[in-house]
């Protein structure tokens, strides 16, 4: 049985499917998904996460601020903000806007 080097996590598979990592690296990706099924479903709900995603991550984005979210939970908004300009936007006008952060 094939047995991969190293399983690719959230991150990467983010960086993947927006076209942020290098063309060898994502060729490398490709080889290691037409063997390894986790990767690639992986991959497939990366994919639907990121068209739901900015719905979800704005709703979590009060508990982030606050650290009341699970460790699931603030990974999936921790990640989405380093992608997703528009809610990395969202983010800073909230956390500006909070008396007692500095
Ligand atoms: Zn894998
Ligand atoms: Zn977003």
């Amino acid at each position: 049985m094939y047995a991969p080097e190293e399983h690719y996590g959230n991150k990467e598979i983010y960086r993947y499917v927006r076209g942020l990592v290098s063309i060898e690296a994502a060729e490398r990706m490709e080889a290691h998904m037409c063997d390894c099924d986790a990767c690639l479903l992986k991959t497939v709900q990366v994919r639907h996460e990121m068209i739901q995603g900015c719905g979800k991550a704005s709703r979590l984005l009060e508990g982030y601020l606050d650290e009341t979210l699970n460790s699931t939970e603030s990974v999936f908004v921790e990640t989405h903000l380093i992608l997703c300009d528009r809610c990395a936007d969202e983010y800073g006008a909230i956390a500006n806007g909070r008396p007692g952060h500095s």
